[in-house]
């Protein structure tokens, strides 16, 4: 292979043994977030933590910003921006952004969910951004969010997680009997209404009424002595099911990382981390975004004004104005690349996909059928920033999410380009992306956070 040729590195072929310990090291950070942090509340509260730690202090509008001020907006507990005010002038250097998104896919409760069959007490649910149905069921799932009660009391429920805590479970045919859903698509094979949580079967048999012997009183009864709550409450509640999985090393030798919700959390721990890791002078932000997964729209999500309030107010603190200080601003949209499957490559085309364990993936562009909908990264940022990774010793490589017209996505890099402001793609290979368990290697977080670092630096 001449110098002339491009060829992708693999970072476990170069790493020597002090690199090994440093992506072995920086992974057991990354699992316990992950294990903390499995909706985009807790991964807010979580960061939130790890940002007061690091020294940053809450920033409220109207506040003044200064050089070397490390401050945090916490928007609505879903939604974190971490800047970090350096000495260059904003005017002419722009704002240095990382920006990704702690939601995953799941399965949400809905808003009148109990409900009773044949002594069986269930829960009804609408799921949350792009799965594959057939995934969730027969899996140990647990119960996270916050049920808002009607005098104002905030109740965060997280069960199923702890080895004494119970599950719950989604059901499926048993194959003795399932000829004709086998018959169905995979597609269709569970539909969504189909994704009916079980919660419990013993009945309420002490009921002075006998109309309430039921489970459904039984569990109510359950949830009023616990959590005091009644039924209602389930109206202004936020419960969603997630994987009870915790992450766990992948492999004999332990190269991966097995996990629910490395999308996009596998680039959201990277970005803080290197924002508090990295000395610099420049302005940078670090934005955890919500509701990626259903289209970035809402008060949490990348298309809240929110972005540009805060951009407003950093630049009004130095009286330069918001639109220089975006045309000058820079953004790594920090999401995940689908990684190349070898039992699965008809969907990916070998020269363009992004392989596991070979760095940070950079992606020019996303969307579907023809490039729709992406924000294209222009051929100059995209030179700026592979100087950058290649000056710094990151090892990186580029890919786009599929093959020509099998499918297709996108991320919230369109968002923030359509602010004027440069933005590229670069992530994490993930196999499996948006099942109840996803993939990822160790080697591709830590390249990933070292291109970061490089970023802000
Ligand atoms: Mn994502
Ligand atoms: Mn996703």
């Amino acid at each position: 292979m001449s110098e002339l040729s491009y060829k992708r590195t693999n970072v476990y072929e170069v790493a020597d043994e002090a690199k090994m310990k440093e992506i072995y090291d920086y992974a057991k950070g990354y699992a316990a977030f992950l294990d903390a942090g499995k909706t985009e509340r807790e991964a807010c509260a979580y960061a939130v933590k790890a940002a007061i730690a690091a020294g940053y202090k809450p920033y409220a509008f109207g506040q003044k910003l200064q050089p070397g001020d490390k401050v945090y907006y916490n928007n609505r507990g879903k939604n974190l921006y971490l800047i970090h005010v350096g000495s260059e002038d904003v005017a002419k250097c722009g704002i240095r952004i990382l920006a990704s998104h702690i939601d995953s896919p799941r399965i949400d409760l809905k808003q009148v969910p109990l409900y009773e069959a044949n002594g069986i007490a269930f829960a009804k649910t609408h799921y949350y951004g792009g799965i594959r149905k057939y995934q969730w069921a027969t899996i140990p799932l647990a119960l996270h969010g916050a049920v808002v009660k009607k005098n104002g009391e905030v109740l965060e429920v997280a069960i199923g997680e702890d080895e004494n805590d119970p599950i719950f479970y989604i059901s499926d045919l048993l194959p003795h009997l399932a000829a004709k859903q086998n018959a169905k698509t995979l597609g269709e094979g569970i539909g969504g209404e189909d994704l009916n949580i079980w919660l419990g079967n013993v009945p309420y048999t002490a009921a002075k009424d006998e109309k309430d012997k039921t489970v459904k009183e039984n569990l109510l009864r359950i949830l009023n002595e616990k959590y005091g709550m009644i039924e209602a409450d389930f109206l202004s509640a936020e419960l969603s099911l997630v994987p009870a999985f915790k992450a766990r090393d992948l492999g004999f030798d332990r190269g991966l990382i097995a996990a629910y919700g490395h999308d996009d959390r596998v680039c959201s721990y990277p970005a803080y981390t290197a924002l508090f890791d990295t000395k610099t002078d420049k302005t940078v932000m670090v934005v955890l975004a919500d509701k990626e997964e259903v289209g970035s729209d809402g008060v949490t999500g990348m298309q809240s004004a929110i972005f540009t309030d805060l951009i407003n107010a950093i630049a009004e603190s130095f009286g330069a104005s918001s639109a220089a200080v975006r045309a000058h601003s820079k953004c790594l949209s920090a999401d995940v690349n689908a990684g190349f499957d070898p039992n699965f490559t008809s969907v990916l085309e070998p020269l363009n996909a992004t392989y596991i364990s070979c760095g940070a993936g950079l992606t020019k562009f996303t969307g579907a059928r023809g490039k729709s909908g992406s924000s294209d990264a222009s051929a100059e940022f995209v030179g700026e920033v592979r100087k950058i990774f290649d000056d710094n010793g990151v090892i990186w490589q580029t890919g786009e999410l599929g093959a020509v017209d099998v499918g297709g996505g996108g991320t919230v890099a369109k968002f923030i380009a359509n602010m004027n402001i440069d933005t590229v793609d670069i992530g994490v290979p993930v196999i499996s992306m948006h099942a109840p368990y996803e993939v990822v290697s160790k080697a591709d977080v830590y390249e990933v956070y070292k291109a970061f670092c490089a970023f802000v630096k």
